[in-house]
């Protein structure tokens, strides 16, 4: 049954049940149940509606079933089938999971420490501005998913897909709303439970998980990928998963070296913007008194295009915070995280700008299809040397941005690390920050008050997606372009989310099965 309902009456499903009998007019008592299906909120008019889709229990008992059923996982690796997957993120994870499902005993060998241990490296790189290069946001069991806003949305149209990937999560801890809300998400503090789950899962089922283990090296042998080695020496032999994501770059220029072919790809770069949450519930949910009791922190999403280029926001988190998510020393990038609640004070977003490889300046010409990302590197030296060589990110309130002027005093913010007033607007390269600005002009019209000097935009984010795509042949080859590797996730420009690296994941570890059961 479809329902639009005020958000007071979606809040609790006894007034669901109200609403329903008065509307049904039928005697409340007969209803024995009600289970919301989906749920997504219509912000559109001036009276905000929530949209359900309920299974309702009429003069019957009410089922438990699971909206989606659990996998059964059961131990492998009694026929020597086995595979390295190289990176614990999402990719890697799922590719694991999906590996045991089908027989095939998953080596997962991840860089960085374990879940739990990985948050104290990121918390030094707040309080002593220490990057450790193999445990940060980015490198560490979960990947640069796990301390996150746990976004769970896709643009995938594959909703069998992605159901079954939400539906692997719920069974590793995650509220079962992530089934029901249209736009589903984790957060930072529930996360790391549930990729320690997915770590016992493995280890329970005859799979091996080896931390602090950073692959250097394939192991080729007639132009074949037979497995990897690492920095500390080991070697581990079988096909190979590699799921390293955006962020290793030391695995790009491996691949580079051994001549594996890596294509150009556009990549978005551009600021953190941080608004007060309040101004962001007072615009989305027209109202001055702002969100209320009942609905959530609310989110924002813009797009525009500016001298052919998009400018859109990226990655919005709710009552979230502003975090340094550099992966090396000398770095200053920033990004997005925010708790179960999204109940901070702040709202933030990624505002970036497409560049496509031709927008680059001339000085990366001879660097081939590396380009990109030794632009993004650069960028993110630029603004650590712009911010004194430390993790104090430089800052600019938005509408000074905007008119080029500088910003004496930088409002309160969630960034830990520390601000100082920056002139974004002087040393953003033009291409990119003229573009931004005339992308705000455009959004502050959309959407009043949203253009206000009581938002900061921080500098820089850079990393919004892989600069190198390693492209692999789907239809004829499974995946492969040399045999016995699978470039999977973000890393290989085929994912750009949680969810999507996730469904990759499984989509490698298939075509990895499929080859072994051809021989
Ligand atoms: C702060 C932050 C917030 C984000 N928020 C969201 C969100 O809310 N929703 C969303 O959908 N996406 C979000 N993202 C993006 C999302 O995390 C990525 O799209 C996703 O994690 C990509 O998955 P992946 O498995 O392909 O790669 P990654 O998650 O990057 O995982 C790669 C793994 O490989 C390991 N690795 C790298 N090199 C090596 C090596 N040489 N040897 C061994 N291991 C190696 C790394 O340590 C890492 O654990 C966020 C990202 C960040 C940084």
């Amino acid at each position: 049954m479809q329902l639009r309902v005020t958000p007071r009456v979606a809040h609790d499903v006894k007034d669901i049940a109200h609403f329903i009998a008065s509307e049904e007019h039928i005697s409340q008592d007969r209803i024995t149940g009600v289970r919301v299906i989906k749920r997504s909120i219509d912000a559109r008019q001036r009276n905000v509606m929530v949209n359900l889709k309920v299974r309702v229990y009429i003069d019957e008992p009410m089922t438990t079933d699971y909206l989606v059923p659990p996998i059964a996982y059961t131990p492998v690796g009694g026929d020597r089938r086995q595979a390295i997957v190289v990176g614990a993120g999402p990719g890697g994870l799922f590719a694991a999971l999906r590996l045991i499902e089908l027989g095939v005993k998953p080596i997962v060998l991840e860089r960085g420490k374990d879940v739990i241990s990985r948050r104290k490296d990121v918390a030094r790189i707040s309080r002593e501005g220490v990057v450790d290069p193999d445990s940060n946001y980015c490198f560490g069991e979960g990947g640069a998913g796990a301390y996150s806003d746990g976004k769970l949305y896709t643009r995938s149209k594959k909703r069998g897909s992605v159901d079954r990937i939400l539906g692997i999560f719920v069974q590793h801890g995650a509220s079962e709303d992530i089934l029901v809300d249209a736009h589903p998400h984790i957060g930072s503090d529930r996360l790391p439970g549930i990729i320690e789950r997915m770590r016992h899962t493995i280890l329970d089922c005859g799979g091996e998980v080896h931390f602090c283990t950073r692959v250097t090296e394939l192991i080729m042998n007639d132009g074949k990928v037979e497995g990897v080695v690492c920095a500390d020496g080991s070697r581990y032999e079988g096909p190979v998963i590699l799921a390293t994501g955006h962020s290793a770059r030391d695995v790009y220029e491996m691949l580079h070296g051994e001549d594996i072919k890596l294509e150009a790809k556009g990549i978005a770069v551009g600021v953190r913007l941080e608004h007060p949450q309040h101004l962001i519930d007072q615009i989305q949910y027209h109202n001055q008194a702002g969100r209320g009791e009942y609905l959530p922190a609310a989110e924002y999403n813009f797009v525009t295009q500016v001298d052919g280029r998009g400018v859109y926001s990226f990655c919005m988190c709710p009552g979230g915070v502003v975090v340094p998510a550099a992966s090396a020393p000398g770095q200053l990038v920033v990004n997005g995280m925010s708790p179960s609640h999204r109940n901070t004070y702040w709202a933030n977003s990624g505002m970036v700008v497409e560049v496509r490889p031709e927008d680059l300046p001339q000085q990366y010409a001879g660097e081939g299809v590396l380009a990109m990302m030794r632009f993004q590197e650069d960028m993110e030296r630029t603004c650590f040397e712009q911010a004194g060589h430390s993790q104090v990110a430089g800052a600019q309130r938005m509408k000074d941005f905007v008119e080029g002027k500088p910003s004496r005093l930088i409002p309160p913010s969630s960034f830990s690390a520390g601000l100082q007033p920056s002139r974004l607007d002087q040393w953003l390269p033009p291409f990119i920050g003229n573009r931004l600005r005339r992308g705000f002009q455009v959004f502050g019209r959309a959407a009043k008050g949203f253009l206000t000097n009581d938002a900061i935009v921080i500098g820089v984010e850079t990393r919004t997606s892989s600069p190198v795509r390693i492209p692999r042949d789907n239809e004829l080859l499974h995946h492969v372009t040399v045999q016995g590797l699978y470039p999977c996730g973000e890393g290989a420009g085929y994912a750009g989310g949680i969810v999507s690296a996730a469904i990759d994941g499984e989509r490698c570890a298939e075509a990895l099965a499929s080859q072994y059961n051809e021989h």
